[in-house]
């Protein structure tokens, strides 16, 4: 099929990015659960409801040292008139209490020793004379007190940890708490990256006259595993159809999903799409985006495949809006979507009117608000602005330029303290690629969203 020949920057004739990306998104799906041990699932998404099948705590606990009474024996205690009580025994941390409480007994019993059969309230150590044989109690003990009953955290049948729920930390702890040692959840997904081109070449490599680092590998590698995917570099394969089929049938077994960069335009040098483009099972699409437009997707052996440009801007960004939250979704997670915020440009931001434009920004938190300032030019083999920035601001479709002084939506993909140290800052009210801005109106208090 021959492409028809448009005027791109109008956007006539290509595919919308919110289209496509949910035509990436709708065909993929969460892959299968498996049970993982606790440390190899923590980061994964859980695959099934967890109900509590047990008292949390399963049994009840002293919160103090001191004797465990019955609390009615010594309601009328005071420092005057003690009350005296036998002392019938002793409840140790970890260990079955060796009696019971009756009229006029106590048991001696340290913080978070079992409270045993008889006793409803725990006397402070600090309220009580002790001898050997027998407790003066100097206080009276409202019944329940300094006593942590079974099942106050949980009773059987409470929801500990939906499906869906990405465990960190807390769902380890709980899970472990509940008995659970395993957790059925959906596994991370395998990610074979390839990068083409025969002017690429190892990054440990002094290039010859023409050749280029292979630097897309190593962002993909990152940005792979930054969703919690894992990675698997298969290295460079050069221009050569064979050679590139090659490379993804032998990496088939160990892949939920491969990533490929470069060679999906129309040259004749362009490797995936004379491999792919005969199948029905690759789509090869002009997006409406800058950076980024032309873009490959399919399955292979029923794998998804993502066929990335090979300029390094365009594949950052294409994998932010396409690759990431397939990725993330094939992972059992729910929430694809970025923060994003509403920011006040400090810089003008700009691109072709027809595309949605990602923009590299800086974006700070200021006592005003959120602010946004370009990182760099347009280029999309402009790669060390992409490093400055934490945001891509968005210029819809029917823009050409958003001016300094106006608000713009910003998608946040790192933290704002992940950029810090700032090696190259923008002074406040003057763009070092835009004009001089006008003072900065106030926006409106943009709370994070998404
Ligand atoms: P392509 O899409 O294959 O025509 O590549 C577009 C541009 O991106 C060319 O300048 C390539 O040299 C560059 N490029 C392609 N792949 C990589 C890579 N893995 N690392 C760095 N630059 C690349
Ligand atoms: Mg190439």
């Amino acid at each position: 099929m021959q492409q028809p020949v448009h005027d791109h920057d109008s956007g006539e004739g290509l595919a919308p990015v919110e289209e496509y990306r949910d035509d990436v998104l709708s065909s993929v799906e969460p892959l299968a659960p498996i049970e993982l041990h606790l440390q190899e699932a923590l980061g994964c998404v859980a695959a099934r409801d967890v109900h509590a099948q047990e008292d949390m705590p399963s049994f009840s606990s002293s919160a103090m040292d001191g004797f465990a009474v019955r609390s009615a024996d010594v309601a009328g205690a005071s420092p005057e008139s003690p009350v005296e009580l036998r002392v019938a025994g002793r409840a140790r941390i970890g260990r079955r209490p060796d009696a019971t409480v009756g009229g006029g007994e106590s048991i001696r019993i340290d913080t978070g020793a079992p409270v045993p059969a008889g006793a409803d309230a725990v006397v402070p150590i600090e309220a009580c004379l002790s001898s050997r044989e027998t407790v003066r109690v100097l206080q009276p003990v409202s019944p329940g007190k300094h006593v942590r009953p079974a099942g106050e955290d949980a009773t059987p049948g409470d929801l500990l940890v939906p499906a869906g729920r990405r465990l960190g930390a807390p769902e380890l702890g709980v899970l472990a708490a509940a008995g659970h040692a395993r957790m059925l959840v959906h596994p991370r997904p395998r990610v074979v990256v390839i990068s083409t081109g025969d002017e690429l070449i190892d990054p440990g490599q002094f290039p010859q006259f023409g050749e280029v680092r292979d630097s897309n590998a190593y962002t993909i590698f990152g940005a792979v595993r930054e969703t919690g995917a894992r990675p698997y570099l298969a290295g460079i394969v050069r221009d050569d159809v064979d050679a590139f089929r090659e490379a993804i049938v032998s990496q088939l077994v160990q892949a939920d999903a491969f990533i490929s960069s470069g060679g999906v335009s129309v040259g004749e040098h362009d490797v995936v799409k004379r491999a792919f483009f005969k199948r029905g099972d690759v789509r090869f699409t002009r997006v409406a985006m800058q950076p980024g437009m032309p873009q490959a997707f399919g399955r292979i052996e029923g794998k998804p495949y993502f066929g990335l440009p090979g300029n390094p801007v365009s594949v950052f960004v294409s994998f932010e809006m396409f690759v990431r939250p397939a990725l993330m979704k094939m992972a059992g997670r729910r929430n694809l979507e970025r923060p994003q915020v509403t920011a006040l440009l400090d810089t003008d931001v700009e691109g072709p009117e027809g595309k949605t434009v990602f923009a590299r920004v800086r974006v700070t938190r200021e006592e005003d608000g959120w602010h946004a300032a370009s990182t760099g030019s347009r280029g999309s083999n402009l790669f060390t602005s992409v490093a400055r920035s934490n945001g891509l601001a968005v210029i819809p479709p029917g823009i050409d330029r958003i001016e300094a002084g106006s608000q713009c939506r910003v998608i946040l993909f790192r933290s704002l303290e992940d950029l810090a140290p700032c090696h190259r800052t923008t002074p406040r009210g003057r763009s070092r690629w835009g004009r001089r801005t006008s003072p900065p109106a106030r926006p409106s208090p943009s709370a994070i969203s998404g």
